[in-house]
């Protein structure tokens, strides 16, 4: 197995100079060094071929003992320094200091095909972060984020990624519904990979420390490895990087509320710096078109993070970015000006991206409206979001009066669309047929497009908690199905139309299937 390791994070970036791996609030370092912790039974489950194929390695490679060993933790490279990140962040709306990779360490970083990946175990054992926890992770959401974070990718969501799924072969205790039954599951790591794993917390950090110093050492870190476009680091530099985020971030949520995909934990020690997917925890999939859905059981009540409400925490996040780098610009209005484009882009992004899943390929004024319309329409009675979409390719201007026959399948309660709701549904698919008309795309065409942007597969929870379910008896087929399946998102693939289906009424509110806890 060769690997060009290529170590820029821990060598240009201050350490934590104490050596020990107990628990500790750690001042004027962006890491700790920490090795992870030797594994009873290290069993490897799976790997993503486009993973290994992006950091140089072969199938053969997988197979390798050294593999193994290294990917689970048990083998640390020779030259290479395992470390945890320090952060902090804002959970659920409230600072919560220091939480720092309690549970996640990374290993080194690979250089290949021009790309720096960060290469990190999830679940590998305590570190100086592990706050009360134990730093371990169980196969149910280690099989959740691997399968998840190359689903997004190939959906085209920015996102962090994972090389290899692994059994610990040691046991690991959990309260799932936080009711006092804990009990033994089966302790799992997942490997996985980024440009970077900084977050918008890693820079709250010095700033909650007034470590203005260690603040501009990583900002500036950041910008020459991972913004080199901007150039020097300079006050403007500074505005533009934190544009660039700005930007990243709504471009990564547009991407959430186009596919269906609520993360359920957009705390800030939670959201990218590069405007990718992380941290997949309770997070879940849209079946029912609503706004107000999370999956997140210990948001159940503030339904903080809810589906219709990720754009704008999008932008409450930035705010606190923007409070964090604020000593190295001293100057709000900039940062101000920014924050309000987020607003302005996010209204105009959003209709771009809903006048592409519904084929329109033209700018009308009454399109707000329009689609406003739509949302109403797609509340009053529960209709799955994703069937709904794919759908809708199929309908005919010409016939508009078929409209609710060609979206049937999408409803949970076929039975409700009657009285008002038919009538107010075939109000919009009328208005739907003229609008079709001001367009030049034939419907073939029209198909084509919106099958591009309208996922016909999505990870729907009860799915990974099947795959789930099996891999906890030993017989892991089905992670192995779903993962294939999840590359191709827009393809018809009909040998997996089982997969194109509403959840069953079983999953309605089974552990796991719908809503989930943080525990993990
Ligand atoms: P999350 O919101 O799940 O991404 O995690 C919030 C914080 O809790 C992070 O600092 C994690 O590293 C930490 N954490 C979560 N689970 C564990 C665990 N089992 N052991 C140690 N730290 C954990
Ligand atoms: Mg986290």
């Amino acid at each position: 197995m060769k690997l060009n390791i290529k170590d820029i994070f821990n060598q240009e970036l201050p350490a934590d100079s104490i050596l020990e791996n107990n628990r500790r609030q750690v001042v004027n370092a962006c890491f700790s060094f920490v090795k992870p912790k030797q594994t009873a039974n290290p069993e490897l489950l799976h790997t993503s071929p486009e993973m290994l194929n992006n950091l140089g390695l072969s199938e053969a490679d997988a197979k390798s003992e050294a593999f193994l060993k290294v990917f689970t933790g048990n083998e640390v490279l020779p030259n290479t320094n395992p470390y945890a990140m320090c952060y902090g962040g804002h959970q659920f709306g409230n600072w919560a200091g220091q939480l720092g990779d309690g549970r996640a360490i990374n290993l080194f970083e690979v250089e290949h095909d021009n790309t720096n990946w960060q290469v990190q175990l999830k679940g590998a054992g305590e570190t100086p972060y592990s706050r009360n926890a134990d730093g371990l992770a169980v196969l149910r959401s280690s099989v959740r984020e691997y399968l998840c974070s190359e689903a997004m990718y190939h959906l085209g969501v920015p996102t962090t990624r994972a090389l290899s799924l692994a059994l610990s072969g040691d046991q690991v205790l959990r309260d799932v519904m936080y009711d006092g039954n804990s009990a033994y599951e089966k302790g799992a790591i997942v490997c996985r990979t980024a440009e970077s794993f900084l977050r918008f917390g890693s820079f709250q950090i010095f700033a909650a420390n007034q470590d203005d110093e260690t603040l501009k050492t990583l900002v500036d870190y950041t910008i020459k490895h991972h913004f080199t476009h901007l150039g020097e680091p300079s006050k403007e530099t500074y505005i533009q990087f934190f544009k660039t985020v700005s930007e990243r971030t709504l471009d990564m949520i547009i991407h959430w509320q186009r596919v269906g995909f609520v993360h359920g934990v957009m705390n800030t020690d939670n959201m990218s710096i590069l405007g990718l997917t992380i941290d997949y925890g309770p997070y879940g999939w849209l079946e029912g078109y609503d706004y107000g859905w999370t999956p997140n059981t210990t948001d159940r009540q503030h339904k903080r993070y809810r589906y219709g409400n990720q754009p704008n925490i999008g932008l409450w996040n930035l705010l606190q970015l923007a409070n964090a780098i604020y000593p190295l610009i001293n100057d709000a209005e900039p940062l101000e000006t920014i924050l309000n484009q987020y607003k302005d882009n996010f209204e105009i992004e959003r209709l771009k991206m809903i006048r592409s899943k519904l084929g329109l390929q033209l700018e009308d004024e009454t399109d707000s409206a329009f689609i406003l319309e739509l949302e109403d329409v797609l509340h009053l009675t529960e209709i799955d979001m994703t069937i709904f979409f794919r759908n809708l390719s199929d309908f005919k201007k010409e016939n508009p009066s078929e409209g609710l026959k060609v979206i049937h399948d999408a409803f949970y309660k076929p039975d409700e669309v009657i009285g008002n709701i038919e009538k107010r549904w075939n109000e919009w698919f009328d208005k739907y047929s003229k609008r079709l008309t001001t367009e030049s795309f034939s419907q073939k065409e029209r198909m084509e497009k919106m099958n591009q942007v309208n996922p016909k597969y999505v990870l729907r929870n009860y799915m990974a908690q099947l795959a789930i379910d099996d891999a906890d008896k030993g017989d892991y087929k089905l992670i192995d199905e779903l993962f294939n399946m999840l590359k191709k998102p827009y393809n018809e693939q009909p040998e997996y139309q089982k997969w194109f289906a509403k959840r069953p009424e079983w999953a309605r509110d089974k552990v796991g299937c719908s809503m989930l806890s943080c525990s993990s």
